[in-house]
């Protein structure tokens, strides 16, 4: 299906922005003191252009804090009023779009709980229409790049240009350092198929955990987004929800401080010839690299055609863990990662597979030999 987005860019939304846009503001507004503190602090220590604040927490369980509803609205005027700061926050039906914008909140998002949900969406879409307010929306909870892509076609439908996503992260499989995988190859991907979508990544939510913030927002601002939103609190240890992935806004400016924003393209000559030679390197390894690909797959279409001869199956279970096992070893030696060597000969195996069925089917089909 055709992508036919109308996007304004970034900087036509924020006056005078000429570098990542940094949104940053606690997780929830708790008090009128809290925000109010928070939005002096990061004036005072940061240039940030946006304080964000949830007002309506989607919560995970019943019973916990679920933001303080439309006086938060209040707060977040006073605070827009006496910093400057222009105001985020989260919206998930139509009803949070006509406050937000009555209280002159100047960003809207769509959270990730949002997102997965169409019926909502076309709803806050739809409480958009006649609107010139920029929305982010955030990626689903599940790593369903189409549905995100969904999510911001039915907003921009509406009419919204000012329109950006944010990066948040995927509920992981167990084990995961981050409360939410990364996985890097999906915003990558939409920012592919969606070129002046600008893009915002979200490493509180990515992280879950303050150590994580900083790695994870220079991975953002290596990958070239247009930048990031950070949660912060004056008091992260007593934050009333995500209490461990909040820092305070020193901490925020001190790690603002320490990013490295990097240029997409150089003037260096010097520089350019070095990275056209290694470009070079890397396109003739990838040519020998298909070229060996192609002959391992010939020698798995012999091996399909004598089992076939002997009547055997196709998959040998003991078979594909000594070569998995034997693999990542090798891998090993060679400095590369389990992970990687596993999921590489994950998908070198079944495409064998793949194969060696086709081949036994067409053999079974006009009873040749293939
Ligand atoms: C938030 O930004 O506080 C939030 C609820 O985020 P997400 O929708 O990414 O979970
Ligand atoms: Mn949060």
């Amino acid at each position: 299906m055709d992508l036919n987005l109308i996007l304004s860019p970034i900087e036509n939304w924020i006056e005078g922005l000429d570098q990542p846009l940094v949104i940053s503001g606690p997780c929830s507004a708790e008090s009128e003191e809290q925000l109010l503190a928070t939005a002096r602090q990061l004036k005072a220590n940061t240039n940030i252009q946006v304080l964000r604040a949830g007002i309506w927490k989607p919560r995970t369980r019943p019973g916990t804090f679920e933001g303080v509803g439309v006086v938060g609205l209040k707060w977040l005027q006073k605070a827009k009023e006496e910093t400057g700061l222009l105001t985020a926050v989260e919206v998930a039906n139509a009803e949070h779009v006509e406050l937000a914008l009555k209280f002159g909140v100047d960003i809207l998002w769509v959270g990730a709980r949002t997102t997965v949900n169409p019926f909502s969406v076309q709803e806050v879409a739809d409480a958009l229409r006649g609107y010139d307010v920029p929305v982010l929306v955030k990626n689903p909870i599940n790593p369903d790049l189409q549905l995100w892509i969904g999510a911001l076609e039915r907003i921009n439908q509406a009419g919204i240009t000012k329109l950006g996503a944010i990066h948040r992260g995927f509920s992981p499989m167990s084990g995961s350092q981050y409360r939410n995988d990364p996985q890097w190859e999906i915003p990558i991907e939409l920012k592919r198929m969606i070129p002046a979508l600008p893009m915002i990544c979200d490493p509180s939510h990515i992280a879950g955990n303050r150590a994580l913030i900083e790695p994870v927002s220079q991975k953002a601002y290596d990958l070239q987004m247009n930048g990031v939103m950070i949660e912060s609190h004056i008091d992260p240890d007593n934050a009333l929800s995500d209490a461990k992935q909040q820092i305070t806004p020193k901490t925020l400016a001190s790690m603002l401080d320490r990013l490295i924003i990097r240029d997409p393209e150089t003037t260096d000559v010097d520089f350019e010839l070095r990275l056209k030679d290694l470009r070079t390197k890397i396109d003739k390894i990838d040519n020998e690299l298909l070229e060996v690909m192609a002959s391992r797959m010939q020698v798995a279409e012999e091996i399909a055609m004598h089992k076939k001869d002997h009547n055997i199956t196709i998959l040998q279970v003991n078979r594909y863990e000594e070569i998995m096992n034997n693999r990542v070893e090798k891998g090993k030696k060679l400095l590369l990662k389990e992970e990687f060597v596993k999921n590489l000969y994950e998908m070198i195996h079944n495409n064998s597979i793949k194969r060696q069925t086709e081949i036994m089917n067409a053999e079974n089909k006009s009873g040749e030999t293939v």
